[in-house]
């Protein structure tokens, strides 16, 4: 049976760094059938829509779907009403139902030297932010006054929105929950930390837990990032907090994610980068973050642990070889990554 991938077409870098991971695939699994659709951007300039019927009808029937990055300044607007292609992002996420944002930070020791974090903090970090994707501040009541021009966005979360992603952030730690909240004033993050103590003291009571105020947690992640294991986050927290991990990888370029909803629901599966719209056309753009989250999907989206390890092993060896792009200090091009990753691929 054929396996089909959609590739959402996105903005900015996406080209750049789509067209060399289906390569990296290809090297390592060579039974995927491949689809484009326009997304983003690219779909607002077609049809007026970041995100039309016919493209989530086949995200729907796909196996998995792939995306670098949407958005760029010709579509930013202050006019409320025209289309954006983040909105496209957000829609996407919703009507798939996918909740769990999984993203892993696990610096590479041969890039210990692009943190600005020292050697002995970064030792031994290989941390996963587990961020709800589908509620929260992104999601709930937004509206502007046109009279005042007051301004409000709502963050609204239900106990089972909150129990849905516990479960996911509990089944992937191996040694510890941080759970990011900001209870000492927000109602939702009462709520949040209500809801996580229970599911830990009914569902795995021998995983310990901890609460960490997001003000506590982003210093803590920046200054001794190898005290987390699991990192349990709202949507707004977990956003900010995943680029934060940045500094721990050495680039927002080394990044990966994956989206995912109940079983049976295509993943989505992205870097946490975003269209670099600075870089794109030049051929610089790392596109480790999206190879590694080609591995995502391989092993998350199509159970193909194997293949995904075969990915992730070959962006390791080109680097302990001394594989550089520029946001890693180097001067190693997109081709150049590409041809470095590929040569390791047994
Ligand atoms: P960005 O992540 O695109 O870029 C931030 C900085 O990191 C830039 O200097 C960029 O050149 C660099 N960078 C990012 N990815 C890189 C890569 N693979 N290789 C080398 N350098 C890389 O964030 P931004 O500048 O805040 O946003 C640009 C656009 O992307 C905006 O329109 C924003 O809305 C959109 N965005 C989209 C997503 C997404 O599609 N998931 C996520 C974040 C931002």
């Amino acid at each position: 049976m054929s396996v089909e991938i959609l590739v959402l077409e996105g903005d900015g870098i996406s080209d750049e760094i789509m067209a060399p991971t289906i390569k990296v695939l290809g090297a390592v699994a060579g039974d995927l059938d491949y689809h484009y659709l326009p997304f983003g951007g690219k779909s607002i300039d077609l049809y007026d829509n970041p995100l039309t019927p016919h493209t989530l009808g086949a995200c729907r029937r796909a196996s998995a779907v792939l995306l670098a990055a949407v958005g760029g300044p010709k579509w930013d607007s202050t006019d409320p009403s025209a289309p954006r292609p983040e909105q496209g992002l957000l829609d996407l996420r919703k009507e798939l139902g996918l909740f769990a944002n999984l993203r892993p930070a696990k610096p590479f020791p041969a890039l210990y030297d692009a943190s600005p974090i020292k050697q002995e903090r970064l030792e031994g970090t290989d941390l996963l932010v587990v961020r709800e994707l589908t509620g929260g501040i992104y999601f709930g009541k937004r509206g502007i006054d046109p009279v005042t021009g007051k301004t409000i966005d709502t963050c609204e979360y239900s106990p089972e929105e909150v129990e849905r992603i516990a479960h996911v952030a509990f089944k992937a730690a191996r040694t510890k929950v941080t759970s990011v909240d900001k209870a000492n004033v927000m109602d939702t993050s009462k709520l949040w930390r209500r809801i996580v103590t229970e599911v830990q003291a009914e569902s795995y009571p021998n995983m310990p837990l901890e609460h960490l105020l997001i003000d506590n947690a982003t210093q803590r992640l920046g200054f001794v990032p190898s005290d987390f294991d699991v990192i349990l986050a709202d949507n707004l927290f977990g956003d900010i907090l995943s680029d934060e991990a940045a500094m721990v990888a050495g680039s927002i370029g080394m990044l990966p994610s994956a989206s995912l909803g109940e079983a049976g629901t295509p993943g989505v599966f992205e870097p946490v980068h975003g269209s670099a719209p600075d870089i794109a056309g030049m051929g610089v753009a790392n596109p480790l973050a999206m190879f590694l989250s080609g591995a995502m999907m391989l092993r998350h989206g199509l159970g193909r642990s194997d293949e995904a390890t075969a990915v992730e092993t070959a962006v390791e060896q080109a680097l302990n070889d001394g594989l550089r792009t520029a946001d890693l200090g180097g001067s190693d091009s997109t081709a150049d990554a590409t041809k470095a990753v590929l040569n390791n691929i047994k």
